[in-house]
This record gives C-alpha cells, sequence and structure tokens, in this order.
C-alpha cells in the first residue's frame, strides 16, 4: 500500500548555502534608501540568499500591491498605492549603483491603470538604457489584459526578454490565479513574438500543485505553439498557510524536473531550465545567453 506524499516537510533537495550577507546587506540598503521593491522579498523566494550574494535581485514595480490575488503568490492585494514617478530612475540608479549586467524587471499587476502600467515598463527601460547601456534588460510582466497598446508601448521600449508566465496547467488555472485566463496569457506571449521577433519570448510553470504529467506536457507544447523560447519549470512553494494560499499537493522528484527539461528541448525551446528551486527570474542572464547561443549555432547551419 503506498502512502501519501509527506508535504509538510522541504525535502532535503531543497537545502541551501550559507549566503553572503555583507552582499545582502547592501543591496537591502540601496533597495530601502530609494524606496525600491523586489520581488526576492515580496515573494518569499526561497532562492534569495543564493541570489542576492551574487549581486541578482528583480526589482517589482508599480509599487507593492497587487489588484489580483493569485493563490501562489504572496504578494499583498488590495488597492495599489499611488504610481511613483521616480521610480524608473531609482531603479536605473540602483542598478548602476550594485553594477548589475543583467537586470529582472517585474510588477504587480495594475488593472487600475489604462495601460496597466506598461509606460512604467517602458521608462524604467530608457532609464536603465541612459544610466547602464550594456546591461541587458528582461522584464516579467503581468498580461496587461492582452491591450494591444500596452504590448506596443512595452516592445518598442526593446527589453532583451519579455517574460509572461503562464504558471500552470489549464485545468488548474481557473483555481491557480482566478483573474487570469490560460489562453489569453497564451495570447500575450504570441503578439509579443508577432511584434517583434527578435526579442526573446519566456515563460514558467510551477509543479506540484497537483497536475498530472500529461498535463504537463500540453502546457509545454502550448507555450512551444506560440513561439515561447525560453522555459522554466519549478516546485510550487506555498508563500504561508493561509486559507488564499493553495497547499502544496506534491513535491516533485529532482528526476522528473530532469524529464520536462529533456522534453522542453524536444519541443523546441531554446533554452530549458527545470529544477526545484527554478523561478522564472532565477539565473535569468543564463536563459538569455543560452537562447542567444542556440539562435546563432541555427542561424549558421
Ligand atoms: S530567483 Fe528571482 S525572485 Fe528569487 S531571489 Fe532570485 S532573482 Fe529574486
Amino acid at each position: 500500500m503506498s502512502s501519501a506524499p509527506d508535504v509538510t516537510r522541504l525535502p532535503q533537495w531543497f537545502r541551501q548555502e550559507i549566503p553572503d550577507m555583507q552582499r545582502i546587506s547592501q543591496m537591502k540598503g540601496s533597495f530601502r534608501e530609494k524606496r525600491l521593491h523586489t520581488v526576492c522579498e515580496s515573494a518569499h523566494c526561497p532562492n534569495l540568499g543564493k541570489c542576492w550574494g551574487q549581486g541578482v535581485a528583480t526589482f517589482m514595480i508599480l509599487g507593492e500591491v497587487c489588484t489580483r490575488a493569485c493563490r501562489f503568490c504572496a504578494v499583498k492585494a488590495g488597492l495599489p498605492n499611488e504610481l511613483d514617478l521616480a521610480e524608473p530612475h531609482n531603479v536605473a540608479l540602483a542598478v548602476q549603483e550594485l553594477n548589475l549586467r543583467y537586470v529582472v524587471i517585474t510588477s504587480v499587476a495594475r488593472d487600475d491603470l489604462k495601460d496597466e502600467g506598461a509606460t512604467q515598463f517602458s521608462e524604467t527601460i530608457s532609464e536603465i538604457r541612459r544610466l547602464m547601456p550594456h546591461t541587458k534588460i528582461e522584464i516579467l510582466i503581468p498580461d496587461f489584459s492582452n491591450k494591444m497598446e500596452s504590448l506596443q508601448i512595452v516592445v518598442a521600449a526593446k527589453p532583451e526578454v519579455v517574460s509572461h508566465n503562464l504558471e500552470t496547467v489549464r485545468r488548474l488555472s481557473p483555481k491557480v490565479r482566478p483573474q487570469a485566463q490560460y489562453d489569453r496569457s497564451l495570447a500575450v506571449l504570441k503578439n509579443f513574438k508577432d511584434l517583434d521577433a527578435n526579442i526573446f519570448t519566456k515563460s514558467s510553470l510551477m509543479v506540484g500543485l497537483g497536475e498530472t504529467d500529461e498535463e504537463m506536457k500540453y502546457a509545454m507544447a502550448d507555450l512551444a505553439e506560440v513561439g515561447c523560447d525560453i522555459l522554466t519549470v519549478g516546485q510550487y512553494l506555498a508563500p504561508t498557510q493561509l486559507k488564499r494560499h493553495l497547499p502544496v499537493v506534491k513535491f516533485i522528484a529532482p528526476e522528473k524536473f530532469k524529464e520536462y527539461e529533456v522534453i522542453g528541448y524536444e519541443m523546441g525551446f531554446k533554452h530549458v531550465m527545470s529544477g526545484p528551486l527554478v523561478r522564472s527570474s532565477f539565473i535569468a542572464e543564463e536563459g538569455y545567453t543560452e537562447a542567444m547561443r542556440a539562435l546563432q549555432e541555427k542561424s549558421v547551419l
């Protein structure tokens, strides 16, 4: 008789090295001083020690209160604060001060704004380009309700990578992110590719929410179908024990992550990162560099 999986304790493969506390406190100081938020802190990311220790962080713009209430996410939901017009410049200053050569910018959802925050993304990109012209920029956006004007605004700013997360398989999507739509997310990724094929698109799936293997393969195939270049797959971890957050259904073994990676490459993704601690922005620079290399190899053939 097989016993139910123990989801009350993290498996040993989640153990991490002791982080560089000096670097972490330097980064924290810089963000506090400029009133900046990071998704690393707001989403209780398990990789914070590792990423910040290496000088890598993901900025979260447009405030720290989200107009949506996804059931996997730790970010506060409710009525957002006033837009901080100094934020694009302050993000760029932090990028300069910390000398970041690759930066990921994400945001809360801002359904209350006409452009849902697209202009703030665009201005943040421009400010970073002005102060740090060699820094590569990846943006991880909400779905902007798939409004073409908003997508065009961010495409015109020319980030190197546009990421939008599908998060989970079709069946679980309404439960995991009630205010989003599975097909709308796919349409957002497709529209970005249609608007500018030179910008890499990227998406992320969480596992351990009760999805089947078959459903995962369908979700990956759906992403491949809309031309998504980079895929990440990681273990879902419940941010709190509160009822509004979904519990972990299963801890997926590292071998299964490897399998998803192999399948992803067979489906044609340029880069796949799959592992228990992988998050959309985890070692993001590697995803970009590898996708670029795959593209160059293809053009040589
Ligand atoms: S994985 Fe992303 S969100 Fe998590 S700590 Fe690293 S940069 Fe921040």
